[in-house]
């Protein structure tokens, strides 16, 4: 039967949900319900579901059930037929890749360069949209971002910059299913697949969703991924005002920035990348499980996608630039007219993610074999050592004694400070013993 039970036994039972909302946002019947579970992640909760007609909208809707269609599909169905369309394996489809920066202040202002706030503002200002869901920050402590419906440009500077947190969209489609008006959507490439998905089944999503923008990918966080840092920088969850965390510094490169907390007193906290948020990062602390089973980097469905440049000729600049993969000719043509953003070839754009490109598709079949998993992905392989492998399996079980720590509750901080201690502490006697060797002419 096409009904909740099957999300719950396909998808919630798995572990793969990854909380975007879609399946609580279009149901008929306002069944289901978003809300935090244990581990610091949205879960569609069931809400009233003895209304529930077994429509099944839930399922076709959810990105992580097996629908017999991946992104490569979907991108077929979308983008193929546009004239003098490119494919990549990596990239899915794209019309033009481009490097740059908006103008200075909404530079300055954007996680990367910018671009994503230029383009959704060009394009509220030329009246080719009259509205922008997005992600906007919160000062509520049990929910530090959340999305939104914006309609002015300055609403949209005041989303800029990347949100490392759980957001959800139910809100935002029951919202936009109930009006008549042009918008644009922007999203991490899981969100974005559920719209697609849910495009193809409500003609009202249809006729006003008129652009999706994907922000590359390479992991999504819980919320305690926030919760540890706001402990660590010497703040309580429940104290914090306003959290950012792509604060640009002066005098560092745009790789090197800044999570900053601002407390309920005015106290102002800032924590650079480079001391510990990389490793926790990197580590795969934190990590939702669902973001072990995906290999969209590129945001394969969306009108456009937007990253940084991590590139060396880019990252030396701390005031950040973004590249973009365009799948849509209005979008090409307002950056290629821009006069700020020049073509780039994919290979480079490629290059600038292959830490990611390596991590998330090198590892879906380690992941797909344990997790006893069967989501069917492409048979897509790279030249992974087995030194390789076994550095993400470590990564993965990192993910994985976050999830136990957290489960069991008090003390969880302290669990997990001691195991990323005790793989700083092995990562340093590795390098004393080199650094011994080099010393002793060994
Ligand atoms: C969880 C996550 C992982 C990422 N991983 C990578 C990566 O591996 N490599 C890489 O190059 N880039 C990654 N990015 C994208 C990168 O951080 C920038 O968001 C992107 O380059 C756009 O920068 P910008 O300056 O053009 O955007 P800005 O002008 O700063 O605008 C960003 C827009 O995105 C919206 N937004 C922010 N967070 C979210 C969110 N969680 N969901 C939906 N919308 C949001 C904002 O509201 C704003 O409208 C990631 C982003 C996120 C949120
Ligand atoms: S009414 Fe339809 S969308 Fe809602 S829970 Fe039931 S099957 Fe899912
Ligand atoms: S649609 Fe989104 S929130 Fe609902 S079950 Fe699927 S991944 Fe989870
Ligand atoms: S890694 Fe994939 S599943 Fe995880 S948040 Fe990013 S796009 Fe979604």
């Amino acid at each position: 039967m096409k009904d909740f039970s099957l999300l719950l036994s396909e998808v919630l039972q798995k572990g793969i949900c990854v909380g975007c909302g879609m399946c609580a946002g279009v149901c008929p019947k306002h069944c289901l319900a978003m809300d935090w579970n244990i581990l610091g992640q949205y879960e569609p909760q069931p809400n009233s579901i003895s209304e529930c007609i077994s429509c099944g909208l839930c399922i076709k809707v959810c990105p992580f059930y097996e629908h017999g269609i991946n992104e490569d599909g979907i991108g077929q169905k979308l983008f193929s037929v546009i004239p003098n369309i490119k494919h990549t394996e990596e990239t899915g489809f794209y019309l033009g890749a481009f490097a740059g920066a908006a103008d200075e202040e909404t530079r300055l202002n954007g996680a990367s360069g910018g671009a994503v706030s230029w383009l959704l503002k060009k394009l509220l200002e030329e009246k080719r949209i009259d509205k922008v869901i997005t992600v906007e920050p919160c000062a509520n402590p049990e929910k530090l971002f959340r999305y939104t419906i914006v309609s002015s440009p300055s609403d949209v500077d005041r989303c800029a910059k990347s949100a490392y947190y759980p957001v959800e969209m139910s809100g935002v489609i029951r919202e936009i299913m109930a009006q008549d008006c042009r918008v644009a959507i922007v999203g991490l490439p899981c969100f974005i697949k559920a719209v697609t998905l849910a495009k193809s089944f409500f003609p009202k999503l249809r006729q006003n969703i008129h652009f999706t923008f994907g922000l590359v990918c390479g992991q999504g966080k819980s919320r305690m991924f926030t919760e540890y840092h706001i402990v660590k920088m010497g703040a309580e969850p429940q104290d914090v005002a306003s959290f950012t965390y792509r604060k640009k510094v002066s005098g560092f490169p745009s790789s090197n920035y800044a999570f900053e907390m601002v407390d309920v007193s005015g106290r102002r906290i800032r924590k650079m990348w480079s001391d510990g948020i990389g490793d926790i990062w990197g580590g795969d602390y934190f990590k939702q499980k669902s973001c072990f089973f995906c290999d969209d980097i590129f945001t394969e469905c969306a009108d456009a996608a937007f990253m940084d440049a991590w590139l060396p000729e880019f990252v030396r600049d701390g005031r950040g630039t973004s590249l973009i993969i365009s799948r849509n000719s209005l979008i090409s043509q307002l950056f290629s007219n821009s006069g700020t953003y020049t073509d780039i070839p994919a290979e480079k754009v490629i290059e600038s993610q292959y830490g990611v490109v390596e991590n998330k598709r090198g590892f879906i079949r380690y992941c797909s074999a344990d997790m006893d998993v069967t989501l069917k992905k492409r048979d897509f392989s790279l030249p992974l050592s087995g030194k390789k492998i076994r550095l993400l399996q470590k990564k993965y079980k990192n993910a994985c004694f976050v999830h136990q720590a957290l489960a069991q509750g008090d003390g969880w901080i302290g669990r997990i400070d001691r195991r990323v201690r005790g793989s700083l502490f092995i990562r340093l006697k590795k390098q004393i013993k080199q650094r011994l060797k080099q010393l002793l002419g060994k």
